[in-house]
């Protein structure tokens, strides 16, 4: 059983996972078990290329940034399940026991995560009713978004990125993911505000 599982392994659910990762020496995060589908095919990075993102130097590509954050995540935070080469399918179940299902297997959490992105073809059964336009979006782009409140769906259910009705800007996209781990983070701190920070000092 996942405490929290995060769908996509694009900008906003790396950084999701990188907050969640980076919280590990928190007692309230002793024990909890936290995994990411990293699957990226259908990432906006593919054929992005960055000269605005704050943090990122100028000419960096997108596609560089996919394998580099996988490596980053699993350097810094081996603890983070990273599942390879699986695309969620359908989710069952209510909070606190979903079972998401990929084309290749089947996982329990308490929490799930998605940042697929605001593609049209989003397509996960479980969660097509959350679906709605996408509201900041050129509506002949026919985006979509997953109709939430400050990133939360439903009980046990957040949404980062494109996918919660942000614009579509890297910056944007991992602050949402990041966003939805402090949340998390204070979830599991018994509602005590919480972030993580590392500091020199
Ligand atoms: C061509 C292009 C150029 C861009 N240039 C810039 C720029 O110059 N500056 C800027 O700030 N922003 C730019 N962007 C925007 C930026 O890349 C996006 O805003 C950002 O990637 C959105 O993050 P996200 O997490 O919402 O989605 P993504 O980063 O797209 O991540 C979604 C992830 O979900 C995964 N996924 C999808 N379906 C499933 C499924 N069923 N199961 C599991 N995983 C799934 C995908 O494989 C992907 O890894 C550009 C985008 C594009 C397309």
């Amino acid at each position: 059983m996942f405490d929290a599982l995060i769908i996509g392994g694009g900008v906003s659910g790396m950084s999701c996972a990188l907050v969640l990762g980076s919280a590990q020496n928190k007692s309230f995060v002793t024990g909890k078990k936290i995994g990411i589908f990293a699957h990226q095919k259908s990432s906006s990075l593919q054929d992005a290329l960055f000269n605005n993102a704050y943090g990122i130097p100028p000419g960096k590509l997108g596609s560089e940034l996919l394998s580099e954050s996988i490596e980053h995540l699993s350097k810094s935070y081996p603890h983070i399940t990273q599942i390879q080469n699986e695309k969620v399918i359908r989710i069952e179940g209510e909070a606190p026991d979903f079972t998401v299902f990929t084309n290749k297997s089947s996982y329990k959490t308490k929490i799930i995560v998605v940042g697929i992105g605001s593609a049209n073809t989003f397509a996960i059964e479980g969660l097509t009713q959350y679906v709605i336009p996408h509201q900041k979006a050129l509506p002949e782009k026919q985006r979509i978004q997953l109709k939430n409140e400050d990133h939360k769906v439903a009980e046990g259910i957040y949404v980062t990125g494109t996918l919660a009705g942000w614009r579509s800007q890297l910056a944007i996209a991992a602050g949402s993911g990041a966003a939805v781990a402090t949340d998390i983070l204070t979830l599991w701190n018994n509602g005590t505000e919480t972030h993580a920070h590392d500091s020199i000092r």
